[in-house]
């Protein structure tokens, strides 16, 4: 696993990490509150809320119709927010990105730079860049904060720490801030917000991400649950907002749909704390804000998939829902996957924007039991692209030899009834013979991976179609 705050992407051993992930007695408990918390607020949330359902179709066509016309509304946002003060910059990758930010700083003489939490600065590796270029970066975000004192990158969309608990948070904060606070959430949180606010004051430009994008009035939205965003965008003298180009909504009467499911959907809220809409730099007759305002749209990858079968990734709104629902996650954490996206929609981006070859485990990474579906507050058929992200691995020549060999010939047994009938024969007969009271603990070969954490339950010796045919035979047919 990473130490590094900035070895992100690395394409490390999926299934080592996972393996380490699931002895770490700390991580398990961490992620086991996950299904009582933000899981269940999800669920009882879209309960609570009459038509969800119908709500949820309607993101989910406000997404798909923008990005069907997606140049055209980015033209549209690029000329709203011109017309009000700001600035637009097109960022092709990663690197065009970096060099935008680090050349306006540099410009504009800046030395210190506070961020909130942004996943798609996370994604472009930026505060590496920014240190490594002279400038002093400090995330205000709690958990980011932590994070980044941790030396660790967010192991969840929304909730970057979940991976730990309050001692642990306590011991890095007590050892990289030289203090002795107890390990309890409040005096920890007060701990960061002194440290924080000292750095509000003094900072040069605030960096943010954004939510949404309102192309109608060049709008940037941004929901939080923290102060930290509302500070970062209109303390410093320049506000610098980095968002994917995915993230524009075409009118600003599509915003109450988007709000309404993303809070529910990420923490079970009706509504996130803060939702700020901030529209180009302060105006003369205005007390607050910041002199510049400048939008980076970044799409490292994004246009690709636009045009690909797996452009229904581009509907996500970082809700983090998905992540809460999956059995795979809720065993082995965020930072397992080994990209900055993880969870099910991770098991899709990071293949896509970081290559399918390095990233080949995390297709197999999901039981496909549809429970991130049902969550989605945009419907995203995750199952189905998992499945196309499958395919196209074997479309790759990237799956071994032996396991297109077995898919074959279960193809094969599967499609025809003789076959079919003959192996489950043999699977009963043999089976059941090695079980013990109906369950192996132990399977050969490639398969003891199953019975390295459970047992495998046994078919029984009776398979359905014997039961039947002596239905049929009693009953003298
Ligand atoms: S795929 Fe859906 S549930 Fe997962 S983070 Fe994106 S919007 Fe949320």
């Amino acid at each position: 696993m990473a130490t590094s705050p900035y070895a992100v992407h690395e394409h490390h051993d999926f299934m080592e990490a996972s393996r380490e992930a699931l002895n770490s007695a700390n991580l398990q408990t961490a992620l086991n509150r996950l299904g009582e918390t933000l899981a269940a607020g999800n669920r009882t949330a879209f309960e609570l809320l009459p038509g969800s359902s119908l709500l949820r179709d309607k993101a989910r066509s406000i997404k798909d119709h923008t990005l069907a016309q997606l140049d055209q509304y980015l033209e549209q946002l690029e000329r709203a927010v011109i017309q009000r003060g700001g600035h637009v910059h097109y960022a092709a990758d990663a690197a065009d990105a970096q060099s935008i930010v680090v050349e306006i700083a540099r410009q504009s003489g800046v030395k210190s730079i506070v961020k909130s939490k942004s996943m798609v600065t996370e994604e472009i590796h930026l505060n590496k860049h920014l240190e490594a270029a002279g400038f002093e970066v400090t995330e205000t975000d709690f958990g980011e904060y932590i994070i980044q004192l941790a030396g660790e990158r967010p192991s969840h969309i929304v909730a970057p720490v979940v991976h730990k608990t309050v001692e642990e948070v306590a011991e890095i904060m007590n050892r990289r801030l030289n203090s002795n606070t107890p390990a309890d959430a409040k005096a920890l949180a007060q701990q960061a917000r002194r440290v924080l606010r000292a750095k509000f004051e003094t900072a040069d430009m605030g960096i943010s991400g954004g939510n949404f994008l309102v192309a109608e009035t060049g709008t940037l939205v941004l929901i939080t649950n923290e102060g930290n965003g509302r500070l970062t965008t209109t303390v410093p003298k320049i506000h610098m907002a980095i968002v994917g180009i995915e993230k524009v909504i075409p009118k600003l009467s599509d915003l109450p749909i988007f709000l309404k499911i993303l809070a529910r959907a990420a923490t079970g809220q009706k509504l996130s704390i803060y939702t700020s809409m901030i529209t180009g730099p302060r105006r003369p007759e205005e007390a607050d804000g910041p002199e510049e305002f400048h939008l980076v749209l970044l799409d490292n990858g994004r246009s690709k998939i636009l045009g690909s079968p797996m452009r229904e990734s581009l509907f996500c709104i970082r809700c983090g829902a998905c992540l809460n629902a999956c059995p795979v996650y809720r065993k082995i954490g965020g930072h397992a996957y080994g990209g900055i996206y993880s969870g099910p929609i991770g098991a899709i981006l990071t293949p896509l924007f970081d290559g399918l070859k390095e990233n080949h485990h995390q297709p197999h990474a999901s039981s496909l039991c549809g429970a991130c579906q049902a969550a989605c507050p945009v419907k995203i058929q995750i199952p189905e692209l998992l499945i196309r992200n499958r395919a196209a691995l074997h479309d790759q020549h990237l799956v071994h030899w032996a396991e297109v060999m077995l898919y074959r010939h279960w193809s094969r047994w599967m499609k025809s009834p003789r076959w079919y009938g003959w192996a489950t024969w043999m699977a009963s007969r043999v089976l059941s013979r090695l079980a013990r009271s109906g369950w192996m603990q132990r399977l050969p070969g490639p398969l003891s991976g199953w019975t390295a954490s459970r047992d495998f339950p046994t078919p029984p010796a009776k398979r359905f179609r014997d039961l039947w045919n002596e239905e049929l035979r009693d009953a003298g047919e």
